[in-house]
């Protein structure tokens, strides 16, 4: 079945590419998030682009990051995706217009002069799944390669990184890749690139010199669960170094309640909803706190092994006292956390040039 599943990802986008050409003049919606996964449409910037994460919520300690809405919709077909519950018009969209991408992030720079962003491009799709097609990732990339206090995140389940290799990047981008099992990768992650893939194509990208974020989430409880992320964290440090290592994130499944009904429709052969999930404050249900715990102080246990400690680690979407029982600390506000990032990464990083981070100020626009 998984072998399955990725000869028809070769297949499904050359579909896709071959859509390419005459899905550029449309003007009509595609309802269906799945139909719209076929048709590639490279499309000017409209509205705003730039803009703080969703899921930033006053409850937990977010991390603020910033996101460029470069793409929306994504040729992979995730069991637990948000997009299938989200996206009102399903096609397909690529930004072709940098030039006014980066307009906005030059204004968001110069207007908090003193502070260090992160901005990603995975908003609404995933940053390199297209990239063989588009060449957007690689202009981005060459976009911030001279910029002060920024950082671009390409975040992707893809082995698409051939064009990013040659680039005089600077520094500037961090190529961060969502990991899971083997197991939930074969069975949930559909059509995307296996994990071998992933991790050679993150080798690639790191011999190239590029920093590389990780992303363990959405941790998916499963029958050996424990040896599926023994083995993926295993394998992981054989392909890159911790000194590479800007970030490293923990979350687990999550999703709005009206989403179950969808991925039941879409995904009647998944065992993923087979478990106690219960609704939070924020109108997400989530496995109950013991699991998540349980399952956060193993993963975190086998990462300390490698050298991974809380200075490089968040949460996403957890509160304070997940912080606490897992970490041993919390931040004290979300510009707190947003602060330990730029702290971090100057410390680490020098060659990044970040200026001194003050806390008071991040604290103060926290909200921004
Ligand atoms: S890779 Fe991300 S955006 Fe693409 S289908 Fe999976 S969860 Fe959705």
């Amino acid at each position: 079945m998984a072998m399955l599943d990725h000869q028809q990802s070769a297949q499904s986008q050359k579909k896709t590419l071959l859509k390419t050409e005459q899905a550029s003049s449309l003007s009509v919606k595609i309802p269906n998030y799945r139909d719209g996964k076929k048709v590639l449409s490279m499309v000017s910037k409209k509205g705003q682009k730039l803009d703080t994460c969703a899921s930033k919520y006053k409850d937990y300690i977010c991390c603020n990051v910033k996101v460029l809405k470069s793409v929306s919709n994504c040729p992979f077909d995730c069991t637990y995706c948000f997009l299938q519950n989200y996206l009102t018009d399903g096609t397909t969209t690529v930004v072709k217009d940098i030039e006014a991408l980066m307009a906005e992030v030059h204004a968001k720079l110069e207007s908090q002069p003193w502070r260090f962003f992160r901005i990603g491009t995975w908003e609404l799709g995933d940053s390199l799944a297209l990239e063989s097609k588009t060449g957007q990732a690689a202009e981005l990339v060459n976009s911030f390669s001279s910029l002060r206090n920024v950082v671009l995140e390409l975040k992707t389940k893809s082995d698409d990184v051939e064009s990013l290799l040659t680039i005089d990047h600077g520094g500037k981008t961090v190529v961060s890749w969502s990991l899971n099992t083997d197991f939930i990768i074969r069975t949930e992650e559909h059509k995307t690139a296996s994990l071998d893939r992933r991790l050679s194509a993150m080798k690639k990208v790191a011999d190239a010199g590029y920093l590389i974020g990780l992303h363990f989430d959405p941790m998916i409880w499963h029958d050996d669960w424990k040896a599926g992320y023994e083995d993926l964290v295993t394998k992981l440090f054989q392909h890159v170094s911790i000194d590479q290592v800007a970030w490293v994130s923990i979350g687990s499944l999550r999703f709005n309640p009206e989403q179950k009904r969808k991925m039941e429709n879409n995904f009647p052969g998944s065992s993923m909803l087979n478990i106690e999930m219960v609704a939070g404050d924020d109108n997400k249900v989530r496995y109950i706190k013991p699991l998540r715990l349980e399952m956060y102080q193993f993963l975190y246990s086998l990462l300390q092994v490698h050298g991974i400690d809380e200075t490089v680690l968040y949460f996403c979407m957890e509160r304070w006292d997940v912080w606490e029982t897992v970490f041993g600390y919390s931040p004290s506000s979300i510009g707190e956390l947003d602060f330990i990032f730029a702290q971090s990464m100057a410390k680490r990083f020098p060659h990044l040039q970040i200026s001194v981070p003050k806390l008071a100020m991040y604290e103060l626009f926290q909200e921004s």
